[in-house]
């Protein structure tokens, strides 16, 4: 047992001032004020100082710490023990487009499961963003690979084969299809490296797409008078909507306005590629050399290709940027992802029966302690 005692507590439902938290076998028993409980067996965490909160989830990563998952699946574990540093506890590992057997391959991995002795954020399962893309919305992505939507390519993707969020297209023709059987094997479908006009957005929802991959990059510009995805998205109440909090893939007059439009449905996510945690120099996305100069990733013609700023910095650009309280920022790697995949009963939020996935911040919002099931796996 464990017992965090005099933190500020701040998670999307709630904010206690002096609280305490007791963690059996990697769960939260109970949560109250200072001195409400009597566990003389618990190991205390003296968390004065330090602003307690829900674990972060991230729903779109390439790879870090010099690794690409595309590249290289088996590198998931490791890249996994290393995202705690940055207050992440669950993770997607997102697989771009590529040939079919490297995503099985993915998902081999995933299937397979750690390494004895393994501890580090949990991938939940494989974001797959492509390879039902439109080409006219490649980004960086190998167009060699890109295919049109097949209900044969897809047999064995499902949540049981971990397979958790899929991107795709859905003007494509026969996407809608592929949208309807995804969504029944209990994948989470998202429209992204599109070029969808509204109308064929909204049909993409009714056929059950639930999520939008990195708003405003590799999609239509929103237009006044054809709003295209990004206002379908926008404006729609049911999709959850991905963004690249890094001030690069949009610009932070956009992240406010963003987040004044989607509210609790704005998900943060890094789209991290191998650079993450590295210096600058050449590293890879996929099939492709990447520059990195210290602050984005780009290809040699200059596209985007993936993003270097940890999770932990795009909740303080939220604040400074757009204008949200810590509260509402960590709503959108916390609960709104959590919400998204179907699991926010056990993560995303301190209370109990929830997993103790944890982070202690300092009082600039660096992370101080990162927990998962009530061990401490990162500590500054
Ligand atoms: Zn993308």
């Amino acid at each position: 047992m464990l017992l965090i005692r005099h933190a500020h507590l701040v998670s999307p439902d709630s904010e206690v001032e002096d609280a305490s938290v007791l963690i059996k076998d990697g769960i939260i028993e109970s949560v109250g004020v200072a001195g409400s409980f009597h566990a003389p067996d618990a190991k205390v965490f003296d968390a004065s100082d330090l602003i307690l909160t829900p674990g972060f989830i991230d729903l779109q990563v390439n790879g870090a710490f010099g690794h690409d998952f595309t590249a290289d699946s088996s590198t998931i574990w490791e890249v996994a023990s290393g995202l705690p540093q940055y207050g992440v506890t669950a993770f997607l590992p997102t697989i771009i487009t590529s040939p079919l057997d490297n995503i099985a391959g993915g998902q081999e991995v995933m299937l397979q499961g750690p390494p004895s002795g393994w501890r580090g954020a949990e991938p939940l399962g494989l974001h797959v963003e492509g390879p039902f893309l439109n080409p006219q919305k490649k980004g960086a992505h190998n167009p060699a690979y890109l295919r049109s939507p097949d209900l044969g390519a897809i047999e064995a993707w499902s949540r049981e084969n971990s397979v958790r969020l899929v991107t795709l297209a859905p003007e494509l023709p026969g996407a809608l299809p592929m949208v309807e059987a995804l969504v029944e094997r209990g994948v989470l479908v998202s429209a992204g490296h599109s070029m969808a006009t509204y109308d064929e957005a909204r049909v993409g929802f009714d056929a059950g797409i639930r999520y939008g991959t990195h708003l405003f990059n590799a999609m239509p510009s929103l237009s006044h008078r054809e709003p295209a995805l990004p206002g379908a998205l926008l404006t729609d109440d049911r999709p959850t909507v991905g963004f690249i909090a890094d001030g690069i893939h949009t610009h932070t007059a956009v992240m406010a306005l963003a987040w004044k439009a989607l509210g609790s449905r704005m998900n943060v996510v890094t789209d991290a590629m191998a650079a993450l945690g590295m210096p600058p120099g050449q590293h890879i996305l996929g099939d492709f050399q990447v520059n990195v100069d210290g602050e984005s990733a780009r290809l040699a013609d200059g596209t985007l290709a993936g993003c270097v700023m940890p999770l932990d910095a795009m909740l303080r650009n939220l604040i400074t940027y757009a204008g949200c309280t810590l509260q509402q920022a960590l709503t959108a790697i916390t609960d709104t992802p959590a919400r998204a995949l179907g699991i926010e009963a056990e993560r995303g939020r301190i209370a109990p029966r929830a997993r103790a996935d944890l982070v202690l911040l300092n009082q600039s919002l660096q992370v101080h302690t990162t927990l998962i099931g009530g061990e401490i796996v990162f500590s500054r």
